[in-house]
């Protein structure tokens, strides 16, 4: 099996599980307990933190676990609203942000606040310009994603903070797919607010991250015991939170050469599949870009279906259109760069992680013109094509 959907999970890595195994079996210790038992889940815990601080240039204390990435996006959108909503009640994004943005945003619509959601360019990128022209007085928080994670379009967040700053608003950017692949310096980088994921990085599921810059007052997210400096109670993911650490130790040791082997695949497939398969379009920014991700659309051919022939040549990818009761939905990212529907249900997404080897990139580029000639024999857009604009 040939495994490209890192951008969606990413297999837990030998090193990691052997890290957090002794807190599933003799180490069970609560970590707020006294006794000894409890020492070493509380050591792991301040371990992992250090490392995740450290890996993104932050302060132990400035690092929040909490139980994933989505919660972590839905903790610094919504408690910065509930927080400073005397001081206004307009918050700026981008219509590209993943759903737990998105979805915490137009929760907040319900509640009375008032939303503007960027539009990005035809490559994905959100300008500093245009946060600039829509930060108004009563702009409490500007949220934008660092990389996205359908397209792979990294935004200058520098210039975006650097606006936030001088205006006065705060500046929460999710960094989810942008953490191990590019360097992270957060104490350097005008953002108030991350959200970091441990299973895309091959950690477990159920761990994430929030950096909270220091003298950032926003609600606490949890109440309860004291957990996380008494802003997100409940009983820490012991077993998650030290396999996160050992996935960031990994980062540590070679994140940089493992990107940089990554950027060399993705540019095989970004170029390879153009070349082989005619009406591919490369969506996301040529050069902006995570080194992980490769994405395009196939035209005249639906993405369920390109999907459906790779899992049968056994490889896993993602196309960004989701099955919702039944009905095919084009991608939200897709459409906002501007590509119709049609465009946009043949998308494909190829994620790479640390398994993926050049071999495996050359059998995909190998057997996918196939996989497409065929599906689009088969294909009503493609006759339909073929008919009215002889192609
Ligand atoms: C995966 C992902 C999330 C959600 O993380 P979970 O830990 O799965 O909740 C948020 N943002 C981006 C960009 C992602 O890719």
């Amino acid at each position: 099996m040939i495994y490209l959907d890192h951008a969606a999970t990413t297999q837990v890595a030998p090193e990691v599980f052997a890290a957090m195994k002794p807190f599933l079996q003799d180490q069970y210790g609560n970590p707020s307990s006294w006794y000894r038992l409890a020492h070493a889940s509380a050591a792991a815990i301040d371990e992992a933190r250090q490392r995740l601080a450290e890996y993104v240039g932050a302060s132990p204390r400035e690092i929040y676990f909490t139980g994933c990435g989505s919660e972590s996006d839905n903790w610094a959108i919504k408690a910065t609203a509930w927080t400073l909503r005397d001081k206004g009640r307009h918050i700026i994004t981008s219509q590209i942000e993943h759903h737990a943005v998105l979805h915490s945003c137009q929760a907040l619509e319900q509640d009375g606040f008032e939303v503007t959601y960027l539009a990005p360019d035809s490559t994905g990128l959100i300008a500093p310009e245009q946060v600039a022209e829509a930060i108004r007085d009563d702009t409490i928080l500007v949220s934008i994603m660092h990389g996205n994670n359908e397209v792979g379009t990294v935004h200058p967040i520098e210039e975006i903070g650097a606006i936030c700053r001088e205006q006065g608003a705060l500046f929460h950017s999710d960094m989810v797919q942008t953490l191990g692949k590019l360097p992270l310096n957060l104490a350097d980088t005008p953002v108030d607010m991350a959200a970091f994921s441990a299973h895309k990085v091959h950690g477990s599921k159920g761990v994430g991250a929030m950096y909270l810059r220091r003298g950032v007052k926003i609600r606490k997210l949890l109440d309860g015991g004291g957990q996380e400096s008494d802003r997100r109670a409940g009983t820490e993911n012991v077993a998650g939170i030290a396999g996160f650490g050992k996935a960031i130790e990994l980062l540590q040791e070679h994140g940089d050469t493992e990107s940089l082997r990554l950027t060399v695949l993705r540019d095989k497939l970004l170029e390879g599949i153009p070349e082989r398969i005619p009406h591919v379009i490369v969506t996301g920014h040529r050069t902006r870009r995570l080194p992980h991700i490769a994405s395009f659309c196939i035209r005249y051919i639906e993405g369920e279906g390109i999907l459906l022939s790779l899992d049968d040549a056994d490889i896993c990818a993602s196309s960004g259109s989701a099955c919702t009761s039944g009905s095919l939905e084009a991608s939200h990212v897709l459409l906002a760069l501007g590509y119709d529907h049609a465009t946009a249900h043949g998308s494909l997404r190829l994620s790479l992680g640390r398994d993926n080897t050049e071999e495996e990139i050359d059998h995909v580029l190998e057997v996918l013109p196939g996989i497409i000639a065929r599906l689009r024999e088969i294909s009503p857009l493609w006759a339909d094509a073929q008919r009215h604009r002889g192609i």
